[in-house]
């Protein structure tokens, strides 16, 4: 049976005034995606997280771990360290700012410049490390950690940190099984952290087991091999920023996904691309990974299935790869000639 579109305006309208922007993370808008639903003759819905008041679906996690940190009494000296790839640094600096915490978000060197100049110009004291493995002490995982304890401050570890998934399990599965009526038949996102696709593993199965739950996989990250065949093998690399991983993290740690696709950059590119002068969607590239994902899966599953994924983030944070020819070039990926 076909969904049908029913949007009523709930929380939002009922409030008159928020206490503060911390107020209006989630709750977001589930978008029917035109062209990957009638290629495969399912509804394929995109969970609008670009809405969140920092843009990115990281807002819920760097909310919940706020919250769990205040309800703990950790944060008496103000200040939060994070190791990011730059969202979940953005919604603890928006999501901190309203609270009266300060920021210091360590990030690899090679995350784009547009997260980076938009974190100094929240607020957010920034420091660059060069990439490096997780065990090596210049990984900005590790360096966040060790700045924490040098400041005396609270390191939110997002990667291992279970307040991460919690936000996805009470609020993104929760929100989808409403807009969906509990019409849902697979949710499709690619890991980061994994707390997005592990809470709405947890929060979905919950309320139904057979919602089938799977991972878009980019390239030079271990979770397809993880999923498949119980190794965490990356090979080659993506463009991709924010996803990808080769380690167990807790949030993901003991759940069995339904299954993993391995996603290509230039089939995450062309949706994007695609998305923007087709359906005024204007999404980053793990968005498009998603997507391309949920289309592989609703070829898997047969037609007239309802696949939710997740829209992360804006294209405006990575200007400078994906709309850049000399850049794509570089990496032997191909762009409209609209570019
Ligand atoms: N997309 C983008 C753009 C991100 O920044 C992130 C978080 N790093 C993700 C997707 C993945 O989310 P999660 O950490 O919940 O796996």
């Amino acid at each position: 049976m076909q969904l049908k579109s029913l949007r009523v305006k709930m929380d939002r309208s009922i409030n008159f005034f928020s206490e503060s922007i911390a107020d209006e993370v989630g709750n977001t808008p589930l978008i029917k995606l035109k062209k990957a639903s009638e290629i495969t003759q399912c509804s394929i819905l995109g969970k609008a997280e670009f809405l969140n008041p920092g843009q990115s679906v990281k807002d819920r996690a760097a909310l919940y771990i706020i919250n769990e940190l205040e309800k703990n009494n950790d944060l008496n000296n103000k200040i939060i360290v994070e190791g990011t790839g730059g969202n979940t640094g953005i919604g603890l600096t928006v999501i901190g700012s309203a609270k009266g915490y300060k920021t210091i978000i360590v990030m690899p060197n090679d995350q784009s410049q547009e997260k980076i100049v938009l974190l100094k110009q929240l607020g957010a004291e920034v420091v660059l490390t060069e990439k490096a493995p997780f065990t090596d002490n210049k990984n900005y995982i590790q360096l966040s950690k060790k700045i924490a304890q040098e400041k005396n401050a609270n390191w939110s570890n997002q990667f291992d940190n279970l307040a991460n998934r919690k936000a996805h399990i009470e609020t993104t599965s929760r929100e989808i099984w409403e807009q969906t009526q509990g019409k849902i038949d697979a949710f499709i996102c690619s890991i980061g952290t994994g707390g997005t696709l592990a809470g709405n593993f947890l929060g979905l199965k919950h309320k139904n087991k057979n919602i089938k739950i799977f991972c878009a996989d980019p390239y030079g990250s271990g979770m397809y091999s993880y999923i498949r065949k119980g190794n965490s093998k990356a090979a080659y690399s993506s463009i991709t920023e924010g996803i990808g991983q080769s380690r167990i993290t807790k949030n993901i740690e003991g759940i069995e996904f339904d299954g993993a696709f391995k996603i290509s950059d230039q089939s995450a590119l062309n949706i994007i691309y695609d998305l923007i002068r087709e359906e005024g969607l204007f999404l980053g590239p793990s968005s498009g990974i998603n997507i391309a994902g949920a289309i592989k899966l609703a070829r898997h599953l047969g037609p007239n299935k309802t696949i939710v994924t997740v829209l992360c983030d804006y294209a405006g944070r990575y200007s400078n790869k994906i709309f850049n020819k000399e850049y794509l070039t570089s990496k032997g990926l191909t762009y409209p000639n609209w570019l």
